[in-house]
């Protein structure tokens, strides 16, 4: 008897009731604050309870025995990244669910450009000082922050003036040191959206399992205001900070190329990466007003708007004639790997 274990946190309801209803057991790693919330959930047979998830506490002796003693296999989602590094991750002595050493590649902004740009799929121009007023007029930038993650600490710049006012601001409150710490990119104006796949090594398909949008704060709050207003706002560290998502479907003609993004970008894992795509992963970026897809991200692993799609998607609709969240279809693959003895396939 195998369980399917999460540390409680960004997918984690979603992904131990996709486990239940497949028939595993299910454990939950709790940290001492969100026991009360988590209590609730009726589809979580334990939780085992941790200070916090930084790696020592996840990974305290007591803990392994206990996820060992249950055959446990570990699903990799947000907070496992943003707890831990990535040397950490890789040494976590329990089977993951997934290609750990991909997260390598989601970290490294140098890396995680080149796998996209090998599948083929658009990014963003990278810029440098420069090319913020060129010949034409000036250039709509956006700066981000080595290392920052879902967009703290990036800003906008129309032109080289507007750039050195933000950067000499970063500067003096000591959040850069240098130019070295930002990263330029040319903003595409587009409409976001992030294309949910899931990829299984058993039957060799990439499936389309949702698509969904973010709603962040502040971004999507000074559209509601008007441009007069905008101006008088304190907009020099507007955020991005994620408050939830919503769902989305493309134009059905967007879709052909939407899957074949997916299929590039698991044949070039296979080429670049130490072992292949596993499971779930995420294009994220605009659709411009061609309908062309440019890329700025993408998410080694399960992404929180799979949340959305509990009771399946429209598109897990058209694959299955059952609910399918992410979560489910994740312990539906383990279950396939064990019934065909091809656990090495899904495991890392
Ligand atoms: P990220 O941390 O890369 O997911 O970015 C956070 C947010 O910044 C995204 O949700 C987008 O809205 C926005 N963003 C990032 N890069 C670009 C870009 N090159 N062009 C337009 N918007 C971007």
């Amino acid at each position: 008897m195998y369980s399917i274990s999460t540390l409680g946190s960004h997918c984690a309801l979603q992904v131990l009731k996709g486990a239940k209803d497949e028939g595993f057991k299910t454990m939950l790693i709790c940290e001492e604050r969100r026991i009360n919330l988590y209590k609730r959930f009726r589809f979580i047979d334990r939780l085992i309870m941790v200070k916090d998830y930084k790696y020592e506490h996840v990974c305290s002796e007591p803990v392994i025995n206990e996820l060992k003693d249950n055959n446990c296999i570990l699903v990799p989602h947000g907070t496992f990244i943003a707890s831990m590094s990535v040397e950490q991750i890789e040494r976590i002595d329990i089977p993951f669910f997934g290609n750990r050493y991909i997260l390598r590649w989601e970290a490294d902004r140098t890396l995680k450009e080149r796998l996209m740009v090998d599948a083929g799929i658009r990014v963003p121009r990278t810029l440098t000082l420069d090319d913020l007023d060129n010949g034409k007029g000036k250039v709509l930038a956006i700066a981000k922050l080595h290392g920052a993650a879902g967009g703290k600490g990036y800003f906008l710049a129309s032109g080289k003036e507007q750039f050195m006012q933000q950067y000499n601001r970063l500067l003096s409150k000591g959040i850069v040191n240098s130019m070295d710490d930002l990263y330029l990119q040319e903003y595409v104006i587009g409409v976001p959206v992030y294309l949910q796949y899931f990829y299984s090594p058993l039957s060799k398909q990439v499936e389309l399992l949702g698509i969904d949008r973010r709603y962040e704060s502040d971004v999507d709050a000074i559209s509601r205001i008007p441009a007069i207003h905008q101006a008088y706002a304190r907009l020099e560290d507007i955020t991005y900070t994620v408050i939830g998502n919503s769902p989305l479907v493309l134009r059905e003609s967007l879709l052909d190329e939407a899957y074949k993004m997916g299929e590039r970008f698991v044949d070039s894992v296979k080429r670049l990466v130490k072992y292949d795509m596993i499971g779930p992963f995420c294009i994220e970026g605009v659709y411009d007003r061609d309908g062309n897809f440019i890329a700025f991200e993408f998410s080694a692993r399960i992404v929180a708007g799979t949340n959305l799609y509990i009771n399946g998607s429209p598109y897990s609709y058209l694959l299955y004639d059952e609910p399918m969240s992410t979560g489910r279809r994740i312990a539906r693959e383990i279950k396939l790997a064990i019934e065909s003895n091809e656990l090495d396939k899904v495991l890392t």
